[in-house]
């Protein structure tokens, strides 16, 4: 009976943060940037051209792939553009980790990953972060299938210094490293100028955080030639046309506004010192970030209860009921006014 079922793939799905319906919400929890995508993007929109519909996109993703090679003084065969970074991570999953040796990946970090190692019945292992979230890079000396680390960390804010990359890649030289560069831009400096020297290493960004794009579903990697031709080709095998006319076109849009941008990460990071202060007034203690997020444990009360007394006033951060963090606040840095209303209701708890 019902033996159908003994050949279901049963997974575990990942939990996306919540997207509240009802208005009024300050919504700290998913790392959403709160500022409007560049102006340009808007006209593209306007100035679209529906009647293209009809045709599939470019399979190749070739403009918008073109346009980010410029910007990060790549070739177009060095970038793989995909559905947002979820979705080109996934793809590097399937392309890159293949071993029967687990592969690795800190144990406090994107919980996205071990959903695609099972999903992909990837065996992996993940070696523990430091007390202070801090990885050692002689845990990633020993044999293995591939390493994937985000770089700011997600969900600590911490961020790794080059060095500690470059020595887990002088050690890796026989697996596919990969950092998820998701908060690069918020202050960390990223590992792409190393692709040069390491041909096994994939940096993967995306448009979700820094662009205020996550609508639009825009990810990509940059690596070798070999590494994204093997990605392609894994796409191709799977589903030729990720990306529609839209987002490619609004991609190519968003990256050519350098000013916009560099302001709009200037006014959220100057949000994050000023939060950081505020929270330590509150009795928090805060990791060091270099993401769009803040990291906070209070002295004297219980995370959970924070989060659920806070929730019930429509003010909406991330908490993870996951060993080491659970009695961690993740916060979304947002406008000042969005964190005036934090710390507002912050005084209000008793
Ligand atoms: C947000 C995030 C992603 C996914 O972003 P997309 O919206 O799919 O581009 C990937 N990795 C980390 C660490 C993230 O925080």
């Amino acid at each position: 009976m019902n033996t159908w079922k003994n050949n279901i793939r049963m997974v575990v799905p990942y939990v996306p943060g919540e997207q509240p319906k009802k208005a009024g919400v300050v919504k700290l929890n998913t790392n959403e940037n709160p500022y409007p995508p560049a102006p340009g993007v808007k006209a593209a929109l306007e100035n679209f051209n529906t009647d293209s519909l009809r045709l599939y996109p470019d399979p190749d993703t070739k403009d918008l792939a073109e346009a980010l090679a410029v910007y990060y003084e790549l070739k177009y065969e060095n970038v793989f553009v995909g559905v947002g970074s979820d979705d080109v991570l996934a793809t590097a999953f399937m392309t890159f980790f293949n071993s029967k040796t687990p592969i690795l990946f800190p144990d406090v970090s994107y919980s996205f990953y071990s959903v695609w190692a099972e999903l992909f019945r990837i065996p992996y292992e993940r070696p523990a972060l430091d007390s202070e979230f801090k990885m050692n890079p002689k845990d990633y000396y020993r044999e293995n299938g591939g390493i994937i680390f985000p770089n700011p960390n997600a969900p600590t804010s911490v961020c790794e210094p080059l060095d500690l990359i470059r020595d887990i890649l002088d050690h890796n030289r026989d697996v596919v490293v990969i950092v998820d560069e998701a908060y690069i831009d918020f202050g960390g400096e990223s590992a792409v100028p190393l692709i040069q020297e390491y041909d096994n290493l994939l940096v993967v960004q995306t448009f979700s955080k820094s662009r205020s794009m996550a609508g639009i579903r825009i990810g990509y990697a940059m690596g070798n030639r070999e590494l994204i031709d093997a990605m392609k080709n894994v796409k191709f095998s799977f589903n030729s046309y990720t990306m529609n006319r839209f987002a490619l076109d609004i991609g190519i849009e968003a990256l050519k506004d350098k000013q916009y941008f560099e302001d709009n990460l200037a006014k959220i990071i100057s949000t994050r010192e000023e939060a950081v202060k505020e929270l330590e007034k509150r009795g928090f203690t805060v990791l060091e970030s270099k993401a769009n997020f803040l990291f906070a444990q209070h002295s004297t009360h219980y995370a959970g209860d924070i989060f659920r007394f806070l929730k019930e006033r429509n003010v909406y951060v991330r908490h993870f009921n996951l060993p080491r963090i659970d009695n961690y606040l993740r916060i979304t840095v947002g406008t000042e006014e969005q964190m005036k209303k934090l710390y507002e209701e912050l005084d209000n708890y008793k």
